[in-house]
């Protein structure tokens, strides 16, 4: 992980312990100092309030806020006071959580495809009145593209891996697992943690 620490991401929580999204470290201490969320021990689940935890002693070799006089424990996970909801969004439409779905994979020869030579594919053609969304594009490598062009899998004689749908929303969908912090398994089910990679 690089960059400023305060850039690094915190899992949310809401008030019943269930995570409903990330953030950045600089957002959560934010939160934290309005009294919005404590912060939780991930070792013991103690929660802290902000003034408790900028008090705490950091571990050696434990990510830290540095201050002028002192550094401060990085949280890795906060819970919000008072929200206890559960966001049900739609999950976006765009190039990048399509490639996410598909996980990079050809979703008609199943090959593996680097970034460079990955397209996306209408399933029913556009001049056959095949829309942008969920239900009707694929990763595609440009194999496969070129080959189907303006004809529908069949006509080419392609088959799908699986028919396209939209994924469902997750709470670790802004980050992905190398941004991750290990200790966030401690509160995240397994499903959420692998169905985005
Ligand atoms: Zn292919």
């Amino acid at each position: 992980m690089t960059g400023s620490v305060l850039n690094w991401h915190v899992l949310v929580l809401n008030r019943s312990w269930s995570p409903i999204a990330t953030t950045t470290v600089r957002h959560a201490i934010g939160l934290m100092f309005n009294g919005v969320a404590l912060a939780i021990d991930t070792q013991t689940f103690e929660l802290h309030p902000f003034e408790r935890w900028v008090e705490r002693d950091v571990p050696d070799g434990a990510p830290c806020i540095h201050g002028v006089r002192t550094s401060v424990l990085m949280p890795e996970v906060i819970v919000l006071q008072s929200y206890d909801g559960s966001p049900r969004r739609a999950l976006p439409f765009s190039r990048q959580n399509l490639y996410r779905r598909d996980r990079n994979v050809c979703q008609y020869c199943g090959r593996r495809v680097e970034a460079r030579e990955v397209s996306i594919d209408h399933v029913v053609p556009r001049s056959r009145g095949g829309r942008t969304d969920w239900d009707n594009c694929v990763l595609a490598c440009l194999g496969c593209n070129h080959r189907k062009a303006n004809r529908m899998p069949q006509e080419a004689g392609l088959v799908l891996r699986r028919p396209p749908e939209r994924p469902p929303w997750s709470p670790l969908l802004r980050t992905p697992e190398p941004r991750r912090r290990p200790s966030w398994k401690r509160f995240v089910s397994v499903h959420d943690w692998d169905e985005v990679p």
